[in-house]
């Protein structure tokens, strides 16, 4: 048996490794932003098992270039416009190696106790970053938590949702009537996925309007929905509202949406997934206006805010409801902490038991940028997508499809889908530039997404140059 490694080994292999990342990050703009293999590509590279005896680092570093490397679509390259941002940074990838290290399991306080108390402490730093209602803080009767994903946050507030619609009788009856779940047609398909997990049922969610132009939800139409429900005999249990949504960060308003909650008793879920991050600069905090009128919040550091996948941020303001709805307690868990009432004990908060020390990649960030450098992370973001917009703006052969309060930009060719569903693959087989697409009133849109802490004016001016280019070429062709 091949001898475990040991603390000095440990370190030798970890700087060649540390070496490799810091490596791979200088050499990242040079590289094709997506893998042109096929499918299986990777897979066929590999061996058929695993080595009978086992192999030094330096051997896993050489197939990383070989076999791994070839086959990835790059998220951190400057010209990595696709989705939203998954942006990561040096010192969210230092504070996740040393929660590696330390492999604390952090289910409860008593697990380790510096786990959840740095948790606690950075979701209201956080909550006093993003100028969050003050109800969500541990000091009141609310707190954060860092949840695995922001879909993961919409299933426990609809699980809240639910034990409070069904006046606590929830959890020991189940869903023994019909419970229903409000969220904009433009809303995440996470909270479809989320009312199915839960039982409620394809019937479970409907999807209320858009407004034509904003692409933001309809209170109207929310009230009218709520009400019809309620006079049918179904409960109305939550309602989602999007800060940001996925096609065209369109914001609900929060404002309209809050008071129809609060005065029909509704459970009210703000997803602030992507956009949420600007609110860390206050001339970015329109999409907050509202939010004292909701029962949870979240957002993912994660896409926008330099900590890498993954980090949820999700509040609530009645963490004693949330514990209540889903804590279960076995003998082999039971403590005298737990028994104190004196501590949070983070596996009430979310679904599964385990959980890793993630305070600790967020307590990197924090610190190696601090509140300047976070907003001028956000800010640059921001400006450089404006500068973009300019550019379709300016140029007769394209339109802007909406709105782009953050850094995202839609934008097509003006005319049928045909022409941009082209453009779009041109684009991205240029290997420079990598974009996404969604679909606004029917119509194919092309997305772009600025989010990467490499990506500066140059990348912008080369992808304006790569799609104006493609454009050109594609109307000689036609
Ligand atoms: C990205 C996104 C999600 C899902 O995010 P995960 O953290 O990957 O689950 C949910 N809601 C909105 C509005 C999003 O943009």
């Amino acid at each position: 048996m091949a001898a475990h490694m040991t603390p000095e080994e440990f370190r030798q292999a970890g700087h060649a490794v540390v070496d490799w990342i810091a490596d791979y990050w200088a050499t990242l703009p040079r590289r094709p932003v997506t893998s042109a293999d096929p499918p299986g590509s990777v897979a066929a590279r590999l061996p058929t098992g695993p080595p009978v005896t086992g192999e030094p680092v330096e051997a896993v570093l050489a197939d990383l270039d070989r076999l791994v490397v070839p086959g990835l679509t790059h998220w951190q390259h400057p010209g990595f416009f696709g989705f939203f941002p998954a942006n990561t940074s040096g010192p969210s990838v230092l504070g996740d190696l040393v929660s590696a290290g330390l492999g604390v399991q952090g289910m409860m306080w008593a697990t380790g106790p510096a786990c959840t108390e740095l948790e606690t402490v950075l979701l209201d730093w956080l909550a006093d970053l993003l100028d969050l209602p003050t109800r969500f803080r541990s000091t009141g009767g609310g707190g954060g938590v860092i949840q695995d994903s922001a879909s993961s946050a919409t299933l426990v507030a609809t699980l809240v949702a639910l034990h409070r619609a069904a006046g606590g009788r929830w959890r020991q009856a189940g869903v023994d009537r019909r419970y229903r779940v409000y969220a904009s047609a433009e809303a995440h398909s996470s909270v479809e996925k989320a009312v199915r997990i839960a039982g409620l049922g394809a019937d479970g969610i409907r999807l209320i309007e858009v407004d034509p132009v904003s692409l933001a939800m309809s209170p109207t139409a929310l009230r009218a929905a709520i009400e019809a429900d309620r006079a049918a005999g179904v409960v109305p249990a939550l309602v989602v509202a999007t800060v940001g949504t996925t096609s065209t960060t369109a914001v609900d308003p929060l404002p309209e949406i809050g008071p129809i909650c609060a005065e029909l008793g509704v459970f009210l879920h703000v997803d602030a997934a992507y956009a949420g991050a600007a609110a860390v600069c206050p001339e970015l905090r329109f999409g907050h206006a509202g939010l004292e009128y909701a029962d949870s919040y979240c957002f993912d550091p994660h896409k926008w805010l330099l900590t890498g996948f993954d980090c949820d941020a999700f509040w609530v303001a009645d963490a004693a409801e949330l514990v209540e709805a889903l804590s279960v307690l076995p003998e082999y868990l039971r403590n005298t902490a737990t028994e104190s009432g004196a501590v949070i004990d983070y596996r009430d908060w979310q679904v599964p038991l385990g959980r890793r020390f993630r305070a600790l990649k967020l307590w990197f960030v924090l610190r190696w940028y601090g509140v300047e450098g976070l907003r001028e992370h956000i800010r640059r973001g921001v400006a450089l997508a404006a500068g973009f917009a300019d550019r379709v703006r300016a140029d007769d052969r394209f339109e802007l499809v909406a709105e782009h309060p953050y850094a995202l930009v839609c934008f097509r060719l003006r005319g049928a889908d045909g022409p941009n569903e082209r453009l779009l693959a041109a684009v991205n087989a240029s290997g420079r530039v990598f974009l996404t697409h969604t679909r606004v009133a029917g119509r194919h849109t092309l997305r772009l997404a600025v989010g990467a802490p490499q990506t500066t004016q140059e990348h912008i001016d080369e992808a304006w140059e790569v799609i104006s280019r493609a454009a050109a070429t594609l109307s000689r062709e036609s």
